[in-house]
Order: structure tokens, then sequence, then C-alpha cells
């Protein structure tokens, strides 16, 4: 049993649409097809801000306004400052680009081997299956390609990125993303996890995805006897907030973690969302009760138009340093920096090495008290200043 006073207060059901029947609100074609997509629609709902509501005018030239009833529904409207609400309502802002911002803030298109096929890590791939989300983030990071409202005119194509990875044998781990994967077919989606499975070299297989956090209802059961027929198939949600852990998500983490599909998440750290320590204790701990476990915890991309959205990293270190050793282990996610250019994601943490000398190593725990430990057996070790790690006497 969930325990449902930890869920969303304020969460009334089908809120704004309490007037449409159950079973269409379930339906997650219903859902499609009845998004929030027009600055009209939004306003019928809640009380734009003038910078709300020219983002909404301008949004069609950079990254599609879409948001799906059930997770329109999630924005308290008395609150201007909701943290649903930023995430998924344009601002003016987003029209403007501050000097660091880039339209390919971490470098795709460098390492993009094929179409649809970026292949930056020697044993693994990212391969962009379709350029259509269920709902659009207003930081995404690939919103120069993402629901076509740029000139980028990305054509998701399965045979030649198939092809890619079959003739390169190094490539043991293949993660589909987009737009997001569970939006296609279930005809498609097992034709590509089929095909996937298939290549020999390919050990690992993963999804990203927000369907369950924008659009549950298309976890049907249907869609999880095909994640559990190409199995294990690991996925990759993406939560932000512990307003977005409503009852529908863990039913929805449930039906996946039935059909054997470990769940990770990938929160991003954004101002006026989850920056800070409280609103990420209590996402992480929902998510371990949803059987999902943190994983990554993003510093924001340097994508055009998000100097609004995005927070100094020591506020990241900070909250990261508030979670390791106050809370389950398993509760902790990663803080990366995906390195703008192409570099990859970088591990970013907070300094438990007070000092390193050539006796021993001096390390602060998670409440500041410092302890000694000696390095291998009493032996000097050097570190090489090249770059190489250091042994593993003092690692994990
Ligand atoms: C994030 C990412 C991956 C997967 O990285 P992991 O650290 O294994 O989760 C692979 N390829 C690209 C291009 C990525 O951005």
């Amino acid at each position: 049993m969930y325990p449902q006073d930890k869920l969303s207060q304020w969460y009334q059901g089908q809120g704004h649409w309490a007037d449409v029947p159950e079973a269409d609100w379930k339906n997650w074609k219903w859902q499609l097809k009845n998004r929030i997509s027009r600055v009209e629609q939004v306003e019928q709902y809640l009380k734009l801000s003038p910078e709300e509501r020219q983002g909404c005018y301008f949004s069609g030239s950079k990254l599609a306004l879409s948001v799906t009833p059930y997770f329109f529904n999630l924005i308290d409207p008395n609150d201007p400052d909701d943290p649903i609400r930023r995430q998924v309502i344009p601002r003016s802002e987003e029209m403007e680009t501050a000097p660091e911002e880039l339209l390919d803030p971490v470098g795709e298109e460098g390492s993009m081997a094929e179409k649809g096929i970026v292949h930056r890590y020697p044993d693994r791939v990212l391969f962009l299956v379709t350029d259509r989300c269920a709902s659009y983030c207003r930081y995404c990071t690939r919103s120069r390609l993402v629901s076509n409202a740029q000139d980028y005119n990305f054509h998701p194509e399965f045979e030649s990125g198939l092809k890619y990875i079959e003739s390169h044998p190094e490539i043991r781990d293949v993660l589909l993303s987009g737009g997001d994967p569970l939006l296609l077919s279930e005809r498609k989606l097992d034709y590509l996890l089929g095909r996937l499975r298939a290549i020999p070299h390919v050990e690992f297989i993963r999804i990203g995805s927000r369907i369950p956090v924008f659009l549950p209802q298309r976890i049907t059961p249907e869609l999880c006897e095909i994640l559990k027929k190409h199995g294990p198939i690991w996925m990759s949600i993406h939560v932000n907030h512990p307003n977005e852990c409503t009852e529908e998500l863990r039913a929805a983490t449930e039906r996946l973690s039935f059909a054997g599909v470990p769940l990770g998440n990938q929160s991003v750290l954004l101002k006026g969302v989850n920056d800070d320590l409280q609103t990420m204790k209590q996402l992480v701990h929902r998510l371990l009760m949803m059987r999902v476990r943190p994983y990554y915890l993003y510093q924001c991309d340097l994508i055009t138009g998000s100097a609004h959205l995005r927070t100094d990293v020591r506020k990241g270190i900070e909250i990261i340093r508030g979670l390791r050793g106050h809370t389950t282990g398993y509760a902790v996610p990663q803080y990366v920096i995906d390195a703008p250019g192409g570099g990859g994601k970088v591990p970013i943490n907070p300094e438990y090495i007070q000092e390193l000398n050539d006796d021993e190593v001096v390390i602060r725990n998670f409440e500041g008290k410092i302890y000694r430990y000696p390095l291998v057996n009493g032996v000097p070790m050097a570190i090489s200043a090249s770059g190489d790690e250091p042994g593993g006497a003092f690692c994990g």
C-alpha cells in the first residue's frame, strides 16, 4: 500500500476536466488529442502574466507549447510560481539568448555518427527515434530538433541507425531517446526492440522517457508486455518535483516494475522548481517509494533561452551535500554537468577529501567531522598529474 498522505495533497483527480468521462480521461490517445497547445486554451484555466502570454505566442518558432490535460492539472492555478507551471508554460525570457547559451549545448551534432545516432562514448550510443513528446519541457536540451518548431527538419530513421549499431561491435549499450520513444506505436516499438535484441553485441537497452510523468495512461498492459518480451529493458524517467508524484505515476511505475523494467530518474536542477534541499529530499523519497532510483541530477544545459531556469552550480553541490549521509544512499543521485561542446557527463561532487598527502587521506564525513585513512599499507602512492585516477585504496 502506498502511503496516501505522501501524495500531492491538493491533486483533485480530473480537475478542470471533471466533466470528461473517466474512460476518455484514462485513454492516452484522448490525453494526446486534447493537449493544451494554444494560448487561448491556457488562458481558459490560468491567469497568465504578460511574460507568459508573450512566451505562448512566440513558442511556435522555438519549441511548441503542448501539455497533456493530466499534467496541466498538476498546476496550482492560484500559484503564479507553481513548479509545474514553470516547466511547461513558455515565458518571454525563452526568446532571449544569453552570451553563454547554445542551440546545441552539449555538442550532439559533433558526435552525430549517423542520422539520429550520437556516438560520444566508446561503448554506447544515443539513438534518437522520434522528434515528438507528450508535452514539451521549456528547458529542453534538444529543442533544436524536438517538436519541429525550428528549421532542423529531423526525420527519425530506424534502418540507418540500426545498420550503424549492427556494424559497430563495440556498441554494447543503446539508449533510445528523442523526443519520447514511448510515443511510438506498439508495433514500431516492438520492431525496434526486436531488431536491437537480435544484435549479439548489444547487451544493454534502455529508454529515456517522460511519458510516465506526462502521460501515465500510455503505460498500458500491452506496452508493458512488449517491454517484458524484449527485457531486460531499463528506463530512465524524468521527474523534477514531488508534485509530479501522483497516484497515476505511482501506478504506472508499478506496472513497469512488474513487467521487469528497472527504473531510474533523471532530474534537471531548475531555478524555482527544485533548487532547494527540502524539495529535492521530498522528491527522492517519493521516488524510492515508487521503486524509482534517483540516477542523475543534471545541471541545466546552456540551451538558448534558459537563463531564467538555471541555478548556480554551488546550489547543486549544496543539495547533494545535504542528501549524502543524511538520507538513504539509494536516494542520492549523481550530480552531473553535461560538458558544453560535447565533453559528456562530468560528475560534480561536494569535496569530501580534505587532504591527500604522501601518507594518508584526510576525509570529511557528512557531519563535517574529520577522519584519517593511511594510503596503501603505509606505502606512499604517487598520484600522477597526468589525469590518471588514483588507485583503489580509497575508492568507493
Ligand atoms: C547521457 C548519454 C549517454 C548515457 O550516459 P550514461 O552515463 O551511461 O547514462 C550516452 N550517450 C550520450 C550521447 C549521452 O548524452
